[in-house]
């Protein structure tokens, strides 16, 4: 009998650490689970310490491997951070077709290609040497379904998205105005649209999406899509969340921490716009005066304001100053005891799940909306950019409904009292205690989702025993 061998899974992930932290934990799940050797690959452009760390203390079985740097000075400098990342996908991929043929040729393991949300115009080497292929999506599946729509947008509009006149309308999704669709997709004249429409048209290359989702979030948009899959319009999509990592085993030490264990139970908002996420300095100032008017404790992750782009944070602002220097004066000692801030970085999901933590101010970041779920705390939406406006619709939405929305929007500056208005809602306000009952019930669906033998489980391991099925067809390998 021929002896044949389990696949190794080979996921690209493009940078930033909500990427490579999502991609981390699956790849740490397909070997605990599924006893599957994994290899993640890293772009060295754009990289930063902290998508690094999201890449340490992995099990063994886990490589990474980076792709060598390409070059990038021929972009203009106020060039879209997503046109960034998409032309290093594209650069790279002769190194990316090296190092899987490397793989092929030195291994006798059959390999399965995974390529994140950002890096489908992988799918096509993957495709080219006969690779099973499939896109891991760290967000909604609500929002792949406006990205595959993307390519129909592009073609049966000729306005500006924001501009339509009627919301769009996808299979099981909510109802979205042209403003809530990915902010990529918003300035036509942008290079980056018609990289985005090429991005919606790559992803059919794949032979399923693993969706970083769970059916109490996305209940009729996964039953949509079933039917599509069904139909041969779209892949199938697996529902493989929700799953958070803790950053690291040492967060616990976290100077926040022992703050937190000083506060009343469910007294405290965390204020934090991800990994990148930037205000301009008028609007630091605000929230500064709005979170200091509000009266409630709060613990905030500050980062330096940038006046240009509110996704500055994602280019590793490198940098030996302290952003708290740049909150208004006297801000600090007037707040002491109520409020904490830290620098740059602190341990969310730590932080999230402290018994402390009453609610969350959040740029609404996917992993932070699971994040937020998974521990029960209901959020201030203050969506920034990528998918984040779509994401806070999700959450507010009657049937999810853990929560509310800052006014402003549309590059506003969000006023210290309506800052302040907002966050007493969401602390002491009857809106918030309706967001908090839910995002109580939710966390408990988040649970069931993810247990043992669950619908998570379950679906990771459907897709798995594709890739076996797929493994066992391929040639037999040669003897050593
Ligand atoms: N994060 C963190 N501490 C911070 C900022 C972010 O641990 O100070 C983590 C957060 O828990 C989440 C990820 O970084 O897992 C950010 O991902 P998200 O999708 O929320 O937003 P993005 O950074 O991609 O905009």
């Amino acid at each position: 009998a021929q002896v044949h061998h389990a696949p190794h899974v080979v996921v690209l992930t493009s940078p930033g650490v909500g990427h490579v932290a999502p991609v981390a934990e699956f790849a740490t799940r397909l070997a605990a689970l599924h006893g599957l050797a994994a290899t993640i690959v890293t772009y060295t452009n754009l990289s930063s310490p902290t998508n690094s760390s999201a890449l340490s203390s992995l099990p063994p079985v886990i490589s990474t491997a980076a792709l060598p740097e390409v070059p990038l000075d021929d972009l203009p400098a106020d060039a879209h951070i997503v046109t960034l990342i998409l032309t290093v996908v594209h650069r790279a991929l002769p190194h990316l077709r090296a190092l899987l043929v490397s793989f092929l040729s030195s291994s006798s393991s059959p390999v399965v290609f995974l390529a994140d949300m950002l890096c489908p115009a992988a799918l096509a080497v993957a495709e080219d040497l006969g690779l099973p292929r499939y896109v891991f999506y760290p967000s909604s599946l609500m929002s792949l379904c406006t990205l595959l729509y993307t390519p129909e947008l592009a073609r049966t509009t000729t306005c500006d998205c924001r501009d339509l006149p009627e919301p769009v309308v996808l299979p099981g999704c909510l109802p979205l105005h042209g403003a809530d669709l990915v902010e990529p997709v918003q300035d036509r004249a942008n290079p980056v649209y018609d990289l985005l429409v090429d991005l919606g048209l790559d992803y059919l290359r794949c032979h399923g999406f693993i969706v970083h989702t769970f059916d109490a979030m996305e209940h009729d948009t996964l039953q949509a899509f079933r039917d599509l899959s069904d139909r041969g319009v779209y892949p199938p999509a697996y529902a493989v969340g929700p799953f958070v990592r803790p950053f690291s085993d040492t967060s616990a030490e976290h100077g926040c921490i022992r703050w937190l264990d000083e506060q009343p139970d469910g007294s405290v908002l965390y204020v934090c716009f991800g990994s990148g996420g930037t205000l301009s300095t008028v609007q630091t100032a605000e929230l500064a005066a709005g979170l200091e008017a509000s009266g409630q404790r709060f613990l905030w992750v500050v980062r330096f304001p940038s006046d240009m782009d509110n996704s500055a944070g994602y280019l590793g602002h490198q940098t030996t100053d302290d952003p708290v220097s740049c909150l208004p004066e006297g801000f600090v000692e007037r707040t002491k005891g109520v409020g904490l801030v830290v620098p740059q970085w602190a341990p969310q999901v730590e932080i999230l799940e402290h018994r402390a933590v009453g609610g969350f101010l959040s740029h609404c970041g996917w992993n932070s909306c699971l994040e937020a779920v998974c521990a029960g705390v209901p959020v201030l939406a203050w969506p920034l950019f990528a998918e984040q406006r779509m994401n806070a619709v999700k959450l507010a939405s009657d049937h999810v409904g853990v929560a509310l929305r800052v006014s402003g929007g549309d590059g506003a500056v969000v006023t210290r009292e309506e800052v302040a208005v907002a966050v007493r809602e969401l602390m002491v306000g009857e809106k918030g205690a309706v967001a908090r009952r839910r995002a109580r019930e939710l966390r408990v669906e988040a649970r069931e989702a993810s247990v043992p033998g669950g619908p998570a489980h379950q679906a990771l391991a459907a897709v798995v025993d594709l890739w076996r099925c797929a493994a066992a067809a391929s040639p037999a390998p040669a003897p050593a």
